[in-house]
């Protein structure tokens, strides 16, 4: 069984007919997955949904690009959530200097509360990281020892091994399928048991799908292509990703 790590089942396709969805992943092999909000509204909606799907899991936190929008109290907030049923992370949290969507200062601030906050809940964090290698991983040695995942990794090697020495998983998307990847040269350096596998749905189809909406069911391919990587068979891979996330986000 494959589940998939990282996935907005409250955008797209998903949020019209997650049962059909959820069927089609079935068929795939995918039988659990976990869902991190982006903001408060979509941190509800994803506990929802975990109420209503039993593979479903909930990841309640603010995506660097809506730091800039966070309620007053959003920490409290944050935290009652995290105490509902089903949700096993805070997440997305992190810094995104690509996009610069929300001001630097205020990203490394939320960023910052919310790793604080789930170290208190004791819950792990799901990180999104881009262009911001250096500064993540700053910020992470100030709060050792961490326990999350470096969500669609898309870093190079270096980084790779910084972050799994401060605690961390690495989870790969559908980029790693793109012919211009230097992520395969990551996967093969790095062992199956830090590795956990995503879709990142609706973002992010892997080849063949690319700029089509991603949907679960593909985080196969991701798997497959570790495989490949890795040259292990499928099988291996969906055991040791399935237990690395079963065993990072406390599953059951
Ligand atoms: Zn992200
Ligand atoms: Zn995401």
């Amino acid at each position: 069984m494959l589940i998939d790590s990282h996935c907005h089942l409250y955008l797209g396709s998903s949020a019209k007919d997650l049962s059909n969805i959820i069927d089609h992943a079935k068929d795939n092999g995918v039988g659990k997955y976990v869902c991190p909000g982006i903001d408060i509204a979509t941190s509800k909606k994803s506990i929802e949904i975990a109420a209503n799907h039993d593979e479903v899991f909930a990841a309640v936190g603010i995506h660097p690009h809506d730091a800039k929008d966070a309620p007053d109290k959003y920490i409290e907030t944050l935290e009652n959530l995290a105490k509902e049923e089903n949700v096993v992370a805070i997440g997305e949290i992190g810094l995104d200097f690509y996009r610069n969507i929300s001001d630097p200062k205020i990203q490394f601030d939320v960023f910052r509360r919310q790793i604080e906050l789930a170290q208190r809940l004791d819950l792990p964090i799901i990180i999104h990281n881009r262009e911001a290698d250096e500064e993540i991983i700053n910020t992470l040695k100030d709060f050792q020892p961490v326990n999350g995942v470096a969500h669609c990794f898309s870093s190079d090697l270096e980084t790779a091994n910084v972050l799994m020495e401060l605690g961390l998983y690495i989870s790969f998307a559908g980029n790693l399928t793109y012919k211009k990847s230097g992520l395969p040269e990551v996967v093969k350096n790095i062992p199956l048991d830090r590795i956990l596998v995503e879709t990142d749905s609706p973002y992010l189809s892997p080849i063949p799908y690319r700029g089509k909406e991603n949907e679960p069911s593909r985080v196969s391919v991701v798997a497959e292509k570790i495989a490949e990587i890795k040259d292990v068979s499928f099988e291996e891979v969906a055991i040791a990703t399935r237990k690395n996330t079963e065993t990072l986000f406390n599953l059951n």
